[in-house]
Formats: structure tokens, sequence, C-alpha cells
């Protein structure tokens, strides 16, 4: 019964990051811990960023990225990326094993993992390595059968319509 959850969203379509939120509003309703590591989206706005502070004490929201990798307005070294990119995955280590959370989400870790920016075998001993009880959620857009095989639940988002598509820019309290 107590035993943790490892959770990862991946896939092209949207809702990813929504469903660990989705996860963590749960959790929080239960007076449950839940601390969320952003590892790409380090410089841009968030809505769960101000929603961070309203869940406080329950809900951590750490922003340990530099920003989207290699596109949009990135004006980081690569090596800036993967320097920050490991001090998360560090924090996120540390989280973990800290007991003081239920739940661990490493939000756009996935990517880290598709940039290189991060070992694969290092994030999968921290998940083998993890405290039983602890969850930890994965989101990102990759997976790789190491993942695959260490998961407890694997749900692929798969872009059926996007409003991207029809020109339709990110919005506010949806998608960011
Ligand atoms: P969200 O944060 O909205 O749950 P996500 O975590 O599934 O999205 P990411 O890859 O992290 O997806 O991308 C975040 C942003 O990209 C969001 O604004 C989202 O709407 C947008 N996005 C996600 N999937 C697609 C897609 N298939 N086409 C265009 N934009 C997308
Ligand atoms: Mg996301």
């Amino acid at each position: 019964m107590n035993k943790g959850l490892i959770i990862t969203y991946y896939g092209n379509g949207k809702g990813k990051t929504t469903a660990a939120l989705g996860v963590a509003l749960r959790a929080v309703g239960y007076d449950l811990k839940v601390c969320m590591i952003q590892f790409i989206k380090g410089e841009w706005d968030y809505g769960e960023i101000y929603s961070s502070n309203r869940l406080k004490p329950n809900f951590e929201l750490i922003i340990a990225g530099k920003g989207f990798v290699g596109i949009l307005d990135d004006d980081h070294d690569i090596n800036e990326h993967v320097v920050s990119a490991k001090a998360a995955l560090d924090l996120a280590k540390e989280k973990i094993d800290s007991l003081q959370y239920d739940t661990v989400i490493l939000d756009e870790i996935n990517y880290a993992l598709k940039l290189k920016l991060i070992e694969e075998h290092e994030l999968i001993s921290i998940l083998q390595a993890k405290p039983p009880e602890v969850n930890i959620i994965l989101t990102g857009n990759y997976l790789t059968d190491q993942i695959l095989n260490n998961s407890d639940l694997v749900t692929e988002m798969r872009e059926v319509k996007h409003p991207f598509k029809k020109g339709i820019r990110a919005k506010k309290g949806i998608d960011f």
C-alpha cells in the first residue's frame, strides 16, 4: 500500500506537466507534500510559479533550468545548460532522499535526457535507490527503455489536435 510509484508522462501531445500538477493538487488536498523541480523552462513565467505560493508549505516549486535549449531565446552556452541540469539532478536526489516530500516531480527531465544534459544512468540510479514510499513523476516527450522498465505507470500524451496548428498561440492559464 505504501509503495511509492514512478510515474512517467511522455508523448507529443499536450498535458504532461498539467497531469503532474493535477497529481500535486490532489496530493495537497490530503496535506501531502510535493516538490516540483523544473529542468528546462527556467527563464519563463508559469502560472504554477504563483500557485506554489498559494499552496505553501505543501507544494514547493524549484526552477532549476536555464530556459529552452538551442531554440527561441536561448543565449546560453550548452555547457551552462549541462551544469544547471546536473545541479538540478543533484537537487532532485537530495529532495527525494530527504523524506520531506511524498511526491517529487521532475518536470521536463525527459527532455534534459534527450538533449544529453544529464546522464541516463545517473537518473536511473536515483530512481532505483529512492526511499520506497516516495512517488516520483517524470515528464517530457522522450521515453527510453530503461525509464519504461523502471516506471510503474507510463502514459503517452498523444497529439490528436492542438490549437498551435491553427496558429493559436500559447494561452495564459492553459499553456503557462
Ligand atoms: P503542458 O505544460 O501544457 O501540460 P506538456 O508538458 O505536455 O504541456 P511540453 O512539451 O512541456 O508539453 O510543452 C509545453 C508547451 O508546449 C505548452 O504550452 C503546450 O501547450 C505546448 N505543446 C504541447 N504539446 C504540443 C504540440 N503537440 N504542439 C504544439 N504545442 C504543444
Ligand atoms: Mg511540460
